[in-house]
């Protein structure tokens, strides 16, 4: 089997690894880099048969548009749905591509290889890593992972029973030069949460990822907690509205202490899309509050929301102080607007008198510890850095390492 990382072994995100036999090839990933000065990739330029997608974040998926529209994309079916959503609701078209579903633990075939997908625990919902077999060589990817979430039942299954006979790893090292210390887990997210909002007397902010359903749960039981309702937009609903055809766990709109915030470019979107978004529409408007309500008693609230909601909590500041709980990773703060709006608003909350800024964030990827864990669970005859900034520091912590470059093809 030939393997080449076209991008992605030495930066986080961006990922994009080629597995080739002498009749099959696929691709794992085909991702947006989170840097700016990272490698370009000329994905016109790629043939593959088929590519492989392990999670809806956007450094792992985002440049399948600039794939050429014959080439077949696998992913897990919420995966699409949550990606098509996204799209709807920003007013794009949906990818071109043919997109085929995998389930997880359900084998598959793509020309020479058989595939296996792992759900796996990470901070996006629908998340995978695979057994790839061909040629008589079985590689594992573990994709983005971690072993500290609400799902962590998913890294105790493998360690447990853990694939065999493994020729190559890829795995993820986020973590590998950070440490998670401040939350190690979901729980001291939802306690910081709770004792924020319990006696607030202004609404809270809580700015995250509508895709982190575990940040979406943790923000949902601090309030039952305090007694405080928690107001969602309607991308956040359309995730959990989804989220319903596998967990019946997971809040819904329709539950008490729950609410949607209409916004009025989405609410557009789902009028114009009736055959995509179906009677959603309808129900997400029983749902919904007013801007009125929440101003006659904004204590009463805890929104739920992203980094380009800065001009709703410059409005809220100018009463009273108000709480922006920032709970997702604090590299995000040293970005520009252009790459990621409402960032420079964000990080000007941090010394602003008007807002008590607190962090609250637990990792959505593998410790070092997780990782050794992990490793040595699967044995490896060769493991390879991906997705990390210090590739250079695997050899301190895990045998067998072989450090690649991008670009640089290897046989098996
Ligand atoms: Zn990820």
């Amino acid at each position: 089997m030939k393997i080449t990382i076209h991008r992605g072994s030495n930066e986080i995100g961006g990922t994009c690894i080629q597995l080739s036999t002498e009749q099959s090839t696929i691709l794992l990933d085909l991702g947006l880099p989170l840097r700016k000065d990272s490698k370009e990739l000329d994905v016109a330029a790629l043939t593959p048969d088929a590519v492989i997608i392990s999670h809806p974040h956007q450094d792992h998926f985002g440049l399948i548009e600039a794939l050429h529209h014959d080439i077949q994309v696998y992913m897990g079916e919420l995966s699409k749905n949550l990606i098509n959503a996204t799209r709807m609701l920003l007013g794009n078209e949906l990818l071109k591509n043919e997109i085929r579903h995998f389930k997880a633990w359900q084998t598959f075939a793509i020309g020479d290889f058989i595939i296996t997908p792992y759900l796996v625990d990470h901070s996006a919902v629908d998340a995978y890593g695979f057994l790839i077999e061909a040629e008589g060589k079985r590689v594992f990817y573990s994709g983005d992972f971690r072993a500290h979430g609400r799902k962590s039942i998913l890294f105790d299954k493998i360690i447990k029973n853990p694939p065999k006979d493994i020729d190559l790893l890829f795995m993820e090292g986020t973590m590998i030069q950070r440490k998670n210390d401040d939350f190690p887990t979901e729980a001291d997210v939802e306690q910081k949460i709770y004792e924020t909002i319990k006696e607030q007397e202004n609404i809270t902010f809580l700015i995250s990822s509508s895709q982190n359903i575990d940040r979406i749960v943790s923000a949902f039981r601090a309030c039952l907690r305090a007694g405080k309702t928690l107001v969602l937009d309607i991308y956040t609903a359309w995730v959990l509205e989804k989220l319903k055809l596998v967990s019946h766990n997971i809040p819904a709109m329709e539950w008490d202490q729950i609410k949607i915030k209409l916004s009025y470019s989405q609410h557009e979107k789902l009028k114009d899309n009736p055959d995509f978004f179906g009677d959603f529409r309808k129900r997400v408007y029983q749902h919904r509050i007013s801007k009125e309500e929440i101003q006659a008693n904004p204590s009463e609230y805890l929104f739920f929301g992203k980094m380009s909601h800065f001009r709703t909590i410059n409005f809220y500041k100018e009463i009273k102080t108000v709480n922006v709980i920032y709970s997702q990773w604090l590299g995000y703060l040293t970005y520009k607007d252009e790459d990621y709006f409402g960032a420079e608003a964000m990080a000007g909350y941090r010394s602003d008198p008007q807002v008590n800024f607190v962090y609250a964030h637990t990792s959505g990827h593998a410790t070092v510890e997780d990782l050794q864990m992990f490793a040595e669970a699967l044995k490896p005859k060769m493991l390879v850095p991906v997705h990390t900034e210090c590739g250079d520091l695997f050899d301190d912590f895990f045998e067998n390492i072989l450090q690649l470059t991008d670009n640089y093809e290897i046989m098996i």
